[in-house]
C-alpha cells in the first residue's frame, strides 16, 4: 500500500495505570484488534511527570479546550463548575494527571489502519466514564465522573489515553516512540480489508 493511503493512518493509545491494575490489557487490546487495526508499536513503561506534562501540552490548545469541555459538562448536568476560568481548571487537572499517570506502569501503543484516530476514539468512548456510551471501553469498564474526581481532587480515571486528532497522534507518537520502534509489516487480513480486487480466495 503506497504512503499516504488511508490505511496508513496511525494513532497513539496508552493504557493508563488504572487499566493495568484492573487487569484489562487483553480486553482493551482485543477491542482495537478485532476492528481490523494493526498494532505497530508497544512498550510497557513508567513515565516521568515531565514526560506526562509534555504529552498533554503538545497541543497548545489543550489547556483551553479541556477546561471548556469540563465547564460545559457541569452546566449540561445543571451543576456549577469548580471555576469559570478554563485555564484555572486545567492547571489543576494537569497537576492531578501527573500523579495519576506516573502512579504505575502504563502500556504505550501505536495502532494503524483506516480512520485509526476516529475509530479508536469511538470504541474508547467519551472522556467522562459517567457519560461515555454503553458498549465503549470507558462506558463498560469504569465508574467515575468529573464531580467525584473533583470532590477528591484527582484526575478522572478512565483507563485509556487515545489521540484526539491526526495531528495530535503524530506529535504523540514522536513523543513516546523512536522511529525505529514502529514496525512496518503486513497483516494477512489486510488483503480482505483493503485489497481493491478481493481476489485470490477461491481455489
Ligand atoms: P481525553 O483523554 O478523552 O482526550 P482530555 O484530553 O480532555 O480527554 O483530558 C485528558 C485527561 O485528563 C482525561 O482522560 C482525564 O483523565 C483527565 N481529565 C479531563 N478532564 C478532567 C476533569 N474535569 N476532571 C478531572 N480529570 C479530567
Ligand atoms: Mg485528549
Amino acid at each position: 500500500m503506497e504512503k499516504g493511503h488511508p490505511s496508513k493512518e496511525r494513532t497513539f493509545v496508552a493504557i493508563k495505570p488504572d487499566g493495568i491494575q484492573r487487569t484489562l490489557i487483553g480486553e482493551i487490546i482485543k477491542r482495537y484488534e478485532r476492528m481490523g487495526l494493526k498494532m505497530v508499536a508497544i512498550k510497557i513503561m513508567v513515565a516521568t511527570e515531565d514526560h506526562i506534562e509534555k504529552h498533554y501540552t503538545l497541543d497548545p490548545a489543550w489547556r483551553t479546550v479541556t477546561g471548556e469541555k469540563t465547564i460545559a459538562s457541569y452546566k449540561k448536568k445543571g451543576l456549577t463548575p469548580p471555576s469559570e476560568d478554563p485555564l484555572e481548571i486545567t492547571a489543576k487537572i494537569l497537576a492531578n494527571l501527573k500523579t495519576y499517570m506516573t502512579s504505575g506502569p502504563i502500556l504505550a501503543m501505536v495502532w494503524q489502519g483506516a480512520h485509526a484516530v476516529e475509530v479508536v476514539r469511538k470504541v474508547t468512548g467519551g472522556t467522562e466514564p459517567l457519560t461515555s456510551d454503553v458498549g465503549s471501553i470507558r462506558g463498560d469498564f469504569v465508574l467515575d465522573s468529573y464531580s467525584m474526581s473533583d470532590t477528591d481532587n484527582r484526575a478522572v480515571r478512565n483507563l485509556i489515553h487515545a489521540s484526539g486528532s491526526v495531528d495530535e497522534a503524530e506529535m504523540e507518537i514522536n513523543h513516546w516512540f523512536k522511529p525505529e520502534e514502529l514496525i512496518e509489516y503486513r497483516l494477512v487480513q489486510e488483503q480482505i480489508i483493503y485489497d481493491v480486487n478481493i481476489d485470490g480466495i477461491l481455489e
